[in-house]
C-alpha cells in the first residue's frame, strides 16, 4: 500500500531525469545549427554529390549542414543539393540550408554573401538558364524576382515544400 507514493517518486525523477537529458540535447542543437552558416566557396571546393569544382559553373549554388554537424557540404547548383537532400538516405538529416538569392546577385558568378535560408526561398523550375549541369534550380527571396525571372526565361514557380524527387 504505502509502495504507491515511493514508485510515482521514482517514476517522476525518472521523468525529470529525461526532460532534462532532452533538453541539454536540444540546446546542443540548437548551438550547432547556430554555427551552420553558408560558407565562402574557395577556389578548390568540390561539389559533395558529383565532386566537380564548384567555381567553374554559374548559377545559385547549395549549402547544406546535417544535424548536428558543423561540416558545410557545398553542392555545384541548387539541382544536385537538392538531389542529396531529396535521398531517402539524407532526407531526414538535413538541418542547415541555404541557397543564392538570385534576385539580388549575378548568375553568371554569384555573391559569397547573398545567400537565403533554402526552405523559405521560391524555385523558377524548367527555365532555359544553364547551371553547372545544364537545368537547375533558380532560387529567391521573393515571389516578385521568381515571377520576372520566369518571364524572361520561361519554367514554373515552385515553393519548397513542392520540390519534390520528380522535378529534379
Ligand atoms: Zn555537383
Amino acid at each position: 500500500m504505502n509502495q504507491g507514493p515511493k514508485l510515482s517518486k521514482r517514476r517522476f525523477l525518472l521523468l525529470t531525469g529525461s526532460v532534462l537529458l532532452l533538453a541539454g540535447c536540444q540546446s546542443e542543437n540548437k548551438a550547432i545549427a547556430k554555427e551552420q552558416r553558408p560558407e565562402v566557396i574557395h577556389p578548390n571546393d568540390a561539389c559533395h554529390l558529383c565532386g566537380m569544382t564548384i567555381q567553374n559553373f554559374p548559377g545559385p549554388k547549395g549549402q547544406l549542414y546535417e544535424r548536428g554537424n558543423n561540416k558545410c557540404l557545398k553542392f555545384c547548383c541548387t539541382r544536385d543539393m537538392f538531389a542529396y537532400w531529396l535521398d531517402p538516405e539524407h532526407r531526414h538529416n538535413i538541418q542547415g540550408a541555404f541557397v543564392h538569392d538570385m534576385s539580388k546577385t549575378h548568375w553568371q558568378k554569384p555573391s559569397d554573401q547573398l545567400y537565403i535560408d533554402a526552405r523559405r526561398a521560391i524555385y523558377v523550375v524548367g527555365h532555359n538558364r544553364k547551371g553547372a549541369l545544364g537545368p537547375t534550380l533558380a532560387s529567391f527571396s521573393n515571389r516578385d524576382a521568381s515571377h520576372e525571372f520566369m518571364k524572361n526565361f520561361g519554367g514554373e514557380v515552385y515553393i519548397f515544400s513542392e520540390i519534390s524527387e520528380h522535378l529534379i
